[in-house]
């Protein structure tokens, strides 16, 4: 399956916590990025005639899409029908809102355009933690948000939340994510928070301005899985829970090792067996585009059989789908029975029918298990 997926990288204001590429932006250069994607969409079509027509899932992220005025999200939609996209034939569209510019107007765009999913920044459901992780909405905000996409008929809806925030108490969590699953979204994205020195929370907690409780990570986690299962959702993804068919089809193409197209600052791609990472700045890649996007200006990975072996290993990992060591052995490797047992008797992964797939505890120590099978693959 062939994915498309294309980083906007405007946020009205960066969250403490930030570490995409992403920046507030004045009107002309939201206008400038318009033009650079047509043209860095264009030059690829041009080299690859008919790619753009083979395309099944398109996701727009960032950053935060719903920065573009109504006006600019059709001209941005009508650049990839220009090069081929056929919006009728997408199995899935998702389309990313943050719930400060998640509107009446925004909307109907994205649905004339061909927009079947939505992604909602919700993070939290309390406005102390909201504040203290520096996001821009408020809580009535984002539930007003939720509100309006929950009302369009067709449109798929799945909503971020996030755990572990400075001064989070698990009861906090709890409500939000019961509250969440029975709001009437179909998908949710929960996710740990990382706390990257180099940005403010990060600089706040290295002078003890701010605490973030680790001990509280795994107990957030699983009680969180608990209770979305209890509520009728299914995790097929480490971070990612669904009700049944609602799954992200355009992230399990990622997690497949499915092919993708990318555009903008910072996007990377999966194609012809290599994976290309774009300028992650926006001046280098506006040089970049400006140039006539030349192959070396992207960060290219030509994949060996290890790579791709290990890949395979960590991305099947991530899911509920597991490892199948058939699949293992058809890319040359095989993981030694001797440690696929140790993580079973240690009741961190099940193997049945030839497939490996973590369990409980596992999850939390997904890096470990993924580390210590690929070091000894052979
Ligand atoms: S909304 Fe997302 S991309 Fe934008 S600043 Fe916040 S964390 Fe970064």
């Amino acid at each position: 399956m062939l994915g498309l997926y294309i980083h906007v990288p405007f946020c009205a204001k960066i969250c403490d916590y930030c570490d995409f590429h992403a920046f507030p932006a004045p009107e002309w250069l939201k206008l400038e990025y318009l033009d650079l994607v047509s043209r860095e969409v264009s030059v690829f079509a041009e080299r690859h005639p008919g790619v753009f027509s083979r395309v099944e899932t398109l996701y727009v992220g960032g950053g935060t899409p719903s920065m573009l005025t109504p006006d600019q999200m059709a001209r941005f939609f009508g650049i990839f029908s220009a090069a081929g996209l056929d919006f009728g034939r997408l199995k899935e569209a998702t389309f990313e809102f943050n719930p400060e510019s998640c509107d009446g107007e925004r909307l109907a765009v994205a649905r004339e355009c061909g927009i079947t999913r939505a992604s909602l920044g919700l993070q939290s459901l309390h406005q102390h933690l909201l504040d203290r992780v520096g996001r821009h909405h408020d809580v009535q905000t984002g539930k007003r948000a939720l509100d309006l996409l929950l009302s369009r008929k067709n449109l798929r809806v799945n909503a971020d939340l996030m755990f572990d925030l400075p001064g989070q108490t698990l009861n906090e969590l709890l409500e939000d994510v019961e509250w969440l699953a029975g709001s009437g979204v179909g998908h949710i994205s929960l996710y740990g928070l990382k706390v990257d020195p180099t940005r403010r929370l990060g600089i706040r907690v290295s002078k003890g301005l701010e605490t973030i409780d680790e001990d509280l990570y795994a107990e957030m986690y699983l009680k969180s899985v608990e209770t979305l299962e209890k509520c009728g959702f299914s995790r097929y993804e480490t971070s990612n829970f669904a009700r049944g068919g609602e799954e992200s089809l355009h992230n399990l193409n990622y997690w497949n090792r499915g092919e993708y197209l990318a555009f903008g600052p910072s996007a990377h791609g999966f194609y012809e067996g290599v994976r290309f990472y774009a300028p992650e700045r926006y001046a280098k890649w506006r040089e970049y585009v400006k140039n006539g996007c030349p192959r070396e200006g992207l960060t290219l990975d030509s994949l060996t059989p290890e790579d791709v072996a290990a890949e395979y290993v960590q991305l099947s990992l991530r899911t509920k789908y597991g490892m199948r060591l058939q699949t293992l052995e058809n890319l040359g490797f095989r993981a030694p029975d001797a440690v696929l047992e140790k993580w079973v008797s240690e009741g961190f992964a099940e193997l049945s029918e030839g497939v490996f797939r973590l369990v409980g505890k596992g999850w939390i120590f997904m890096d470990t298990v993924v580390l210590d099978i690929y070091s000894k693959m052979e």
